[in-house]
């Protein structure tokens, strides 16, 4: 396998958003009556469920499919499960949705379950893992947890979203009070923040650690992070976590600090919302929203093929439905007219080198490109670096022959994955 050192970014510039001096609240969407939460294991037919249609659940409740299971959700609502079923993503992978109805004369004043939390990592994970901001706490409760540095990030990891910054402005004891429990739970040596240039809030992280990151993308995605301030080149093939750092969104500090401070979870995720025209909203929507409710309150109108980018303009990922449910990792959510969505092509690729000169990580993308597209996986890694790709998107976002770059590389990452754990 081919290790290629991270080369200089030549082009494009392109800045992340800063947000605007003392932002506004945001404005909250009402609970809807039906929400969508999905649970990251597949229904099997022969296993007897635990819940069915029908089952009422309380509001923090605790949802697994089987005995046994590790996946959890834990519902936002007091309500009734009303149907339950199979969900696959764009990669095929298959997971389930549930859907619940809210009994909306107990939802806004029932207080959540209390938990019995203990001061422990696997505590927490036991019951924290789909709060707002998705903390990483299977990763950090793994009995192969070889965790040594958590990194707060308080800088939007992809274009246009200030969710975490708002988070940081407006939350800033918050994320000071999770990370001592972080710190507590976890055998972590070393906890710091990072936190875009431009964001005056350094001064008052009293003595963790604090990493300025650059205002261009991609400074702020973890293996960038890594290279320019911790002195850590990222081997191919590996996560962040595989060299010792679990990178937590602030959202995800903020939230760990309140379920330990309540003994219950809270469930209102703030997301950036970028409507057509470019206008921005920040809202705060409970887990499980439909996004479609969102829109609505913006008079968002979603026609017939518009797109709606969930992630970010560089590395996010389409989705035709705007009933997709707001998720604990969601920070940005994009509409595009289907008049302004920028055309794909399957063109071939006319050899003009930008791909190579815009990527981060020295990958000749333009000779990997063939090889994924006759899926070719292994030849794609092995010649040509497939899996130094850090994800940026830069390569798909200069193509001059609008080639899905990026869609081929992370197919072709998801399907080198496979292979690998089938070995
Ligand atoms: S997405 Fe493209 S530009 Fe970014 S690291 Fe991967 S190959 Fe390079
Ligand atoms: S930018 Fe697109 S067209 Fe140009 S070399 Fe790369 S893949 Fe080919």
């Amino acid at each position: 396998m081919i290790k290629r050192s991270f080369f200089t970014l030549t082009q494009p510039k392109l800045k992340y958003d800063l947000i605007e001096p003392d932002p506004k609240e945001p404005e909250s969407i009402p609970v809807p009556s039906s929400l969508i939460l999905l649970l990251n294991e597949p229904i099997d037919s022969t296993r007897q469920s635990l819940i069915k249609k029908g089952t009422c659940v309380k509001k923090g409740e605790k949802i697994c499919l089987y005995d046994g299971s590790t996946e959890y959700t834990i519902s936002p609502v007091a309500g009734t499960i009303s149907s339950i079923d199979t969900y696959s993503d764009d990669f095929g992978n298959i997971s389930t949705y549930i859907i619940i109805k809210s009994n909306q004369s107990q939802t806004t004043d029932m207080s959540a379950l209390a938990y019995d939390l203990k001061e422990d990592i696997a505590s927490a994970d036991e019951y924290l893992r789909p709060l707002p901001g998705a903390p990483p706490l299977a990763m950090l409760a793994s009995e192969d947890s070889k965790i040594n540095t958590i990194v707060i990030t308080c800088a939007d990891s992809d274009l246009l979203s200030t969710t975490r910054q708002y988070i940081a402005v407006k939350y800033l004891d918050k994320i000071k009070e999770g990370a001592l429990i972080l710190k507590r739970l976890s055998n972590a040596a070393k906890i710091c923040a990072i936190v875009p240039q431009g964001l005056k809030i350094q001064a008052d992280f009293d003595s963790m650690q604090v990493v300025n990151t650059a205002n261009e993308y991609p400074s702020n995605l973890p293996a960038m992070v890594l290279k320019d301030h911790f002195n850590t080149i990222l081997p191919a093939g590996k996560t962040p976590s595989d060299v010792g750092y679990c990178f937590i969104s602030a959202e995800a500090v903020v939230s760990l600090a309140n379920a330990y401070k309540n003994k219950t979870a809270g469930f209102e995720k703030v997301l950036t919302i970028i409507g057509k025209q470019g206008n921005k909203y920040r809202v705060k929507a409970t887990i499980g929203t439909p996004l479609r409710k969102i829109f609505n309150q913006f008079s968002i109108h979603i026609n017939d093929q518009d797109r709606i980018v969930i992630g970010g303009p560089m590395t996010g990922f389409a989705t035709f439905t705007p009933h997709h449910p707001v998720r604990p990792d969601m920070d940005v959510v994009i509409v595009q007219d289907r008049d302004h969505i920028p055309e794909l092509s399957d063109n071939p690729c006319v050899n003009c080198g930008k791909c190579i000169q815009a990527c981060p990580a020295g990958i000749p993308v333009n000779m990997l490109v063939r090889y994924l597209e006759v899926d070719q996986y292994e030849e794609a890694a092995d010649k040509y670096d497939l899996e130094s790709c850090i994800e940026c998107g830069l390569c798909a976002y200069v193509c001059t022959a609008r080639i899905p770059l990026y869609q081929y590389i992370r197919l072709g990452k998801h399907e080198i994955l496979k292979l690998r754990a089938d070995i």
